[in-house]
């Protein structure tokens, strides 16, 4: 029995905390990045809109294209899934398998290739937790063997209650990531995350493609326990969450030198779809 003990407590010491977040390296500096990476304000306004509106971690796949000869990889959009720990957990999810089958089939029949997956922090930095690690190194294995690329968006929408409402900190920080090559002796001998800098960039059809997206995204998501009602209040602040989501989606916009008065255009059709599906909560409270 004492030897049960024993091996419970050790156990319990020395594994590591799987919440534990991990800083990341960054391509460029001594690693030069594997590719070019490009991500649509499409996908980045989808994953934003999807991250803002629920309390609790949110999961989705990317879609988009990986051209090898040009060593280019174009995220193009986003495909959100059902979280299996949905509603219970802000520091933690894992994707729904029959979800996933479904987002995964969507994606290759639109003509997209499966080049990652994203998810939420709700409220602490977007650098991946040891889990995620875990989870991001079984995914990039499997799809290295289809010689393809396979990275993680992590979206961090809100800061922490106690932090003042800066233009700054209105907008989401996001990273895209992927785990290097080679085992770090520093890092407990795991491979080291290194986040990319990528290009954000403006698609054809944007304010088509994304206001059908975010409508198909609100029908999905509104009246669920874990959606929040766009028109209440920032926790301790004076400011609704919608000002907040378009603040961040605004910023996004003007990154791909969209001029100030489309993106106010499109700002104002995206107000629109988020108040007829998001304004109430769910039971009519
Ligand atoms: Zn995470």
């Amino acid at each position: 029995m004492k030897m049960d003990s024993d091996v419970i407590i050790k156990g319990s010491r020395t594994r590591p905390n799987p919440f534990k977040l991990v800083p990341c390296e960054k391509y460029g500096n001594n690693t030069e990045a594997p590719f070019i990476l490009n991500l649509s304000v499409e996908a980045l306004a989808l994953i934003d809109v999807h991250s803002h509106c629920v309390q609790t971690e949110v999961i989705g796949l990317l879609g988009g294209l990986y051209c090898s000869r040009y060593r280019q990889l174009n995220i193009l959009t986003a495909e959100p899934c059902e979280s299996l720990t949905a509603g219970t957990s802000d520091l933690q999810c894992e994707m729904d398998p029959v979800s996933q089958a479904d987002a995964f089939e969507r994606l290759t029949k639109a003509g997209y290739q499966v080049v990652g997956w994203y998810h939420s922090h709700p409220t602490f930095v977007p650098n991946p937790s040891l889990r995620d690690l875990e989870t991001q190194a079984k995914y990039q294995q499997l799809f290295a063997d289809g010689n393809q690329p396979f990275l993680s968006l992590i979206l961090n929408p809100y800061s922490t209650p106690h932090q003042t409402l800066t233009k700054n900190n209105l907008v989401s920080k996001y990273k895209c990531l992927m785990l290097s090559e080679h085992i770090s002796s520093s890092q407990n001998e795991s491979r080291t995350p290194y986040a990319f800098n990528p290009l954000l960039v403006r698609r054809e059809k944007l304010f088509y493609n994304l206001t059908h997206r975010l409508e198909e995204l609100c029908s999905k998501i509104e009246g669920k326990p874990s959606t929040l009602c766009i028109t209440d209040k920032l926790r301790g602040k004076d400011m609704p969450y919608l000002t907040k989501i378009l603040t961040s989606l605004r910023h996004h916009f003007e990154t791909t030198g969209l001029s100030k008065i489309e993106s106010e255009r499109l700002v104002d059709q995206i107000r629109a779809i988020l108040l007829e599906h998001l304004r109430s909560k769910p039971n009519g409270k």
